[in-house]
């Protein structure tokens, strides 16, 4: 049987012949499922509800032309598919929204089930030094085909350029209507739109509560001329945090853009404090710690082996660190108000306390994020306090699944979020 790319079911009596749906499955007797949306969540959950019930007809309405688009762009077009963290609990750690609801779903599906999957379907994967996992082939194309003859091998049916426009339910089944006018019935549903609202408002339709859904995963304006100029320096591990709230810090690489911040540890804690930032219009205060391995005093120590042995070389020409490069430093002595003429041996008390706090928690205005189309992934959705996380099927309406980005599940960069379409995909097929 073919995958039907790209064949538009113009009218009922088409989708009856091309693609056996409309009210295909009181004719035959064979259960009829439909998933809405062909990403990564809506393939994969195919491939496994389609394995597990052979007999029943397995289809996927996508509204675009294509398949598989954020696969196909994905980790600049090499698709970061999963991450190298094969203990569910640590796993778990890595998803500021559904931690929690996915540790269990993670004991039955996990990044080394993912990696499984993929090889022994004939995608070698690499694991890169950050534990990312990438097809060898540094081609998300290679994910992509793999998905693609899977479900083609098993006879699920595709039909794109489809869009679902209104959901409904009775006690037969859900009825959908299409943008083209036709209305496909089927017994049971598996929404997996992604972040589209479409899709929250046909969660919503059938009686689900949706988080209100804002951006994760950005990177942050700091309305600095002078930062700007140092654009492309990049720190090996800084800690950032917002407000008074060290706690809730984060750690790793930092990248000066041309309009602030960017690099892991700002995305992690655009990721953990996305609320927080939406709530204060992305008005806040960013502190970072640019030694976060060394304390003050150890600091003091730099800052008096550079007295004793450049005491008249300039201050801002010398930094007193090998991971705090020339420029950065000229920078941060230039915000803390040491002048260019100031030398090691002129500091004064003051000037130290000032340059030391300032490398140990640099304040910064942030004043906004980067725009929409920076944004990888979206926090909120679907309550996950509606969803039974053995099968992915709704606590609210019998028959309906809830799978991928659609609920309110988000992990920092890293592979994570595929990996939570894979996990929800699979089981929405009903394997536990
Ligand atoms: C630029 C970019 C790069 C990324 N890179 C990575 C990465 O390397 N690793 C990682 O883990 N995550 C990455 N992500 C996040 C990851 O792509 C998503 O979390 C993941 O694709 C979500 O999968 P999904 O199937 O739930 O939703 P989607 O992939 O968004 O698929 C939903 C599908 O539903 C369709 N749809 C919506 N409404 C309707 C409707 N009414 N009728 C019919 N069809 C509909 C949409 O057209 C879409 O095709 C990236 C995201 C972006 C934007």
């Amino acid at each position: 049987m073919h995958l039907n790319k790209g064949v538009r079911p113009l009218n009922i009596e088409r989708c009856h012949t091309t693609f056996k749906c409309g009210t295909f499955s009181s004719i035959v007797g064979r259960p009829l499922l439909i998933i809405i949306g062909a990403g990564a969540a809506g393939f994969f959950s195919a491939i496994h509800n389609k394995r597990n019930n052979p007999d029943s007809t397995v289809i996927i309405l996508e509204k675009t032309p294509n398949i598989l688009s954020k696969v196909k762009i994905s980790g600049g077009g090499r698709c970061n598919v999963t991450h190298a963290c094969f203990e569910p609990k640590e796993l778990c750690r890595f998803y500021p929204r559904g931690s929690k609801e996915l540790l269990g779903p993670f004991y039955s599906f996990q990044c080394k089930d993912t990696m499984d999957w993929f090889e022994s379907r004939g995608v070698p994967l690499k694991i890169e030094k950050d534990n990312r996992v990438f097809p060898y082939s540094d081609s998300s194309q290679s994910i992509i085909d793999c998905l693609v003859k899977e479900a083609e091998a098993l006879g699920v049916q595709l039909c794109t350029s489809c869009s679902v426009e209104k959901i409904e339910k009775d006690k037969l089944g859900f009825r959908l209507s299409l943008e083209n006018g036709d209305t496909l019935t089927c017994d049971k549903l598996i929404l997996a739109t992604g972040s589209s609202r479409e899709g929250h408002r046909f969660a919503k339709s059938l009686g689900h509560k949706i988080v209100e859904p804002i951006p994760s995963l950005f990177t942050f304006k700091i309305s600095d001329p002078s930062l700007h100029k140092r654009s492309g320096l990049s720190v090996e591990n800084v800690e950032v945090w917002l407000g008074k709230n060290k706690k809730q810090s984060q750690s790793g690489p930092l990248l000066v853009t041309h309009w602030g911040f960017s690099g892991p540890a700002i995305i992690k804690l655009s990721a953990w404090q996305a609320r927080t930032l939406f709530n204060t219009k992305y008005q806040e205060d960013l502190h970072i710690d640019w030694l976060p391995v060394y304390d003050k005093n150890d600091l003091l120590q730099l800052f008096i082996q550079e007295r004793t042995d450049n005491g008249k070389k300039q201050v801002c020409k010398r930094s007193p660190h090998p991971e705090i490069a020339g420029r950065l430093w000229d920078y941060l002595c230039q915000k803390a108000g040491v002048g260019d003429v100031a030398t090691w041996q002129s500091l004064n008390e003051r000037q130290v306390e000032t340059l030391i706090s300032e490398l140990k928690a640099g304040h910064f205005d942030m004043a906004g994020k980067s725009p929409f189309k920076d944004e990888f992934v979206t926090c909120g959705g679907v309550s996950l306090k509606e969803v039974n996380f053995k099968t992915m099927e709704s606590k609210v309406c019998a028959n309906l699944h809830l799978v991928g980005e659609l609920l309110n599940i988000d992990g920092v960069t890293g592979g994570f979020n595929f990996q939570n379409a894979w996990t929800t995909g699979y089981l929405s097929g009903g394997f536990q």
